[in-house]
C-alpha cells in the first residue's frame, strides 16, 4: 500500500512536471528565440554543404556536419549577399541600411578616428563614415541609427553579443556592444580580429604584449588548452542558462572571429587535414572552418537538450567573402571562392555571395532551397518580424526587405526588386579583380559593375555565368544604360560618398554620366 501510494506520487509528480514543460513552452513563451550565427570572412563554397548547382572541390575538402544538419532543419540560400568587408555589413545587418546609405564602406579602424583607406594617386579619400555606427547623435564620421538588438530588447528579449563586434572605433558609443542594445557582451570590442586563437597567449594578452585586438573578457581560459572558437561556445551557452530558466525569450549575436586570420590551425582539426594531403595554410583553414561548424553543432545539442529547439531560430551567415589574396598578416591566399570569382573586397560575386541558412521551426519547411537573392540588410525587418515586433521607430529609413515571406514559401516570388554594392574605397594597396573603387546593382539575373578608375562596365548574366568570366556589355547597351540609372538614382538617393579625382577636384562622376565604354 505505501509502495503504490509512492508510485502514485511519483506519477503526479511526473505528470506534473510534463504539464509545467507543456504549459510553459506552449504558452508562457510565445516569442521565439533567435540566434544569428555570424561567422567572419567565410567562403560561399568553404563547406561541405554544396550551395552551387554542383558539387565542387572545395565543398569536398571541407567537413562542415553541422552544416549540413541545419540545411536539413531549414532553407537553404543560393543567392545570400553581404557587402565585401566586415564592417559594412555588420552595420548595414543591424541597422537594416545598405552600405551605400550609412556611409561605412569599409572596415573600421579600431583607433579613434582613423580612416582604414589606403593612399592612393588617382583619388583622394571619399567622405564616408569612417568610424562606424552610433547609436548617438553628433558623434563625427559615424552613421546615427537604431539597431535592432536594442529594438528587441525594448520589446522584452534578453539580447546577448558573443565574439567579434567590429561596428566602430574605440572612443565611440558604437564600438561597445552594450550600447547597440545587448544586455550582455562577450568578448566583442572595436577589433575586427583576434591578436590570438590561442589560450596559450591569453589570446593575446599576455602581459606586455597586449595590442588593440587582444580578445576581452576570457581570462578564465588562459593558459589552458581551449581554442577562442571554444570558448567562446562555452560563453554563449553559459549566457543562455538564465533566458531559459526565466522563460524569457532571448537574442544571441554568436559572432564568431573564426575563420578570419590571423590563420592559427585549431588543433583539433588540424591534423585530419594535414593526412587529408592539404598544405599546412589550407590545413589551418579548414582546420577554423570545422570548429567553426563544431560550435553550432554544440547550440544546437543544447537547445536540444533544454528543450528549447523547437522555439529557437537559428541563422546561419557569413559577413563576406573568402580572403582569396595574400593575408594581410603574411603567409599563401587559403581559399579561392571557386566558381565565383575574385574574394574578400571585392564587388565580384566571390566578395560578396555568402552561405546562408535559416531553421524556422514550425514555420520554414525543413531541407528547402531558396534561390530568390537576398542581402545583409534583410536580416533588419527580418528578424523584428520573426519576433513579431510591429510598431518601433527607427533614426534610419530601413532599406532591408523581409525575407519572411521566403521562408513561408520558398516559391514566393519577387522579380522587381534590385540590389546595390557600392565600395568608394581604397580597401587594398592592389587594384586586384573587383577590388578598390567600385560600385554594383544585380536585377534579376543581370549584374552591372562600375570601374570608377576609368568609367568602365562589366555587365554579367549570373545564371549563365556564375563567375563573371563573359562581359556582355558591348552586345547589350540598352542593358547597361538601363542598371547604370537604376546604379545612379539610387546611389544618388542615398548619397552615396564617391572618391575625389585629384586631376579635377570633382568627384568621381556617377554610372548614368560616365557613358558607355
Ligand atoms: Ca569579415
Amino acid at each position: 500500500m505505501k509502495l503504490s501510494r509512492l508510485k502514485l506520487q511519483r506519477f503526479l509528480l511526473n505528470f506534473s512536471l510534463i504539464f509545467v514543460s507543456i504549459s510553459s513552452s506552449v504558452y508562457a513563451q510565445k516569442k521565439p528565440n533567435i540566434i544569428v550565427f555570424l561567422v567572419d570572412d567565410m567562403g560561399w563554397q568553404d563547406t561541405s554543404l554544396p550551395f552551387w548547382t554542383e558539387k565542387t572541390p572545395l565543398n569536398a575538402r571541407y567537413h562542415t556536419p553541422n552544416m549540413e544538419r541545419l540545411a536539413k532543419d531549414g532553407v537553404k540560400f543560393t543567392n545570400a549577399y553581404a557587402t565585401p568587408v566586415c564592417t559594412p555589413s555588420r552595420v548595414s545587418m543591424i541597422t537594416g541600411m545598405n552600405a551605400a546609405h550609412h556611409k561605412v564602406t569599409n572596415w573600421t579602424s579600431p583607433q579613434y578616428h582613423v580612416s582604414s583607406d589606403n593612399a592612393d594617386e588617382q583619388f583622394a579619400p571619399a567622405s564616408w563614415n569612417y568610424t562606424g555606427l552610433s547609436p548617438k547623435a553628433g558623434i563625427p564620421n559615424t552613421i546615427h541609427a537604431t539597431s535592432y538588438p536594442q529594438l528587441l530588447k525594448d520589446a522584452g528579449y534578453f539580447t546577448i553579443h558573443v565574439g567579434k563586434a567590429h561596428w566602430a572605433s574605440v572612443g565611440t558609443p558604437g564600438a561597445s556592444p552594450y550600447n547597440l542594445g545587448f544586455i550582455l557582451n562577450i568578448a566583442g570590442h572595436a577589433a575586427g580580429h583576434p591578436q590570438s586563437y590561442f589560450a596559450q597567449d591569453y589570446y593575446g594578452n599576455k602581459p606586455g604584449k597586449s595590442t588593440m585586438q587582444s580578445v576581452p573578457d576570457l581570462e578564465e581560459y588562459y593558459g589552458s588548452d581551449t581554442f577562442l572558437t571554444e570558448a567562446l561556445t562555452l560563453e554563449a551557452i553559459k549566457t543562455l542558462e538564465a533566458p531559459i530558466k526565466n522563460k524569457q525569450p532571448f537574442y544571441l549575436n554568436l559572432a564568431h572571429y573564426a575563420v578570419h586570420d590571423p590563420l592559427q590551425a585549431d588543433p583539433r582539426f588540424y591534423q585530419k587535414y594535414i593526412d587529408q594531403g592539404l598544405d599546412p595554410q589550407e590545413a589551418k583553414y579548414a582546420a577554423l572552418l570545422e570548429g567553426m561548424d563544431k560550435s553550432l553543432g554544440d547550440v544546437m545539442d543544447y537547445l536540444k537538450a533544454k528543450q528549447v529547439d523547437q522555439n529557437t531560430i537559428i541563422i546561419f551567415m557569413s559577413d563576406n567573402g573568402g580572403l582569396s589574396m595574400t593575408p594581410p598578416r603574411g603567409g599563401v591566399a587559403h581559399t579561392q571562392n571557386l566558381p565565383l570569382k575574385a574574394g574578400k573586397g571585392s564587388v565580384n560575386e566571390g566578395g560578396i555571395r555568402e552561405p546562408m541558412i535559416v531553421k524556422w521551426p514550425g514555420v520554414a519547411k525543413p531541407a528547402t532551397t531558396a534561390s530568390q537573392y537576398v542581402i545583409i540588410e534583410d536580416f533588419f525587418p527580418t528578424v523584428l518580424e520573426m519576433a513579431g515586433i510591429k510598431h518601433y521607430k527607427t533614426v534610419q529609413h530601413v532599406d532591408g526587405k523581409s525575407m519572411v515571406p521566403i521562408l513561408k514559401n520558398v516559391n514566393y516570388t519577387d522579380n522587381q526588386r534590385s540590389l546595390y554594392w557600392h565600395t568608394p574605397n581604397k580597401w587594398t594597396s592592389k587594384d586586384g579583380p573587383g577590388i578598390n573603387y567600385k560600385s554594383a546593382i544585380r536585377k534579376g539575373d543581370w549584374k552591372l559593375i562600375y570601374n570608377m578608375r576609368d568609367g568602365s562596365k562589366d555587365l554579367y548574366d549570373l545564371k549563365a555565368d556564375i563567375g563573371e568570366l563573359e562581359n556582355k556589355a558591348a552586345e547589350n547597351p540598352e542593358k547597361v544604360e538601363e542598371l547604370s540609372a537604376l546604379l545612379a538614382a539610387q546611389l544618388k538617393k542615398w548619397d552615396a560618398p564617391m572618391p575625389i579625382v585629384k586631376s579635377t577636384g570633382k568627384p568621381v562622376p556617377m554610372p548614368d554620366q560616365a557613358g558607355i565604354k
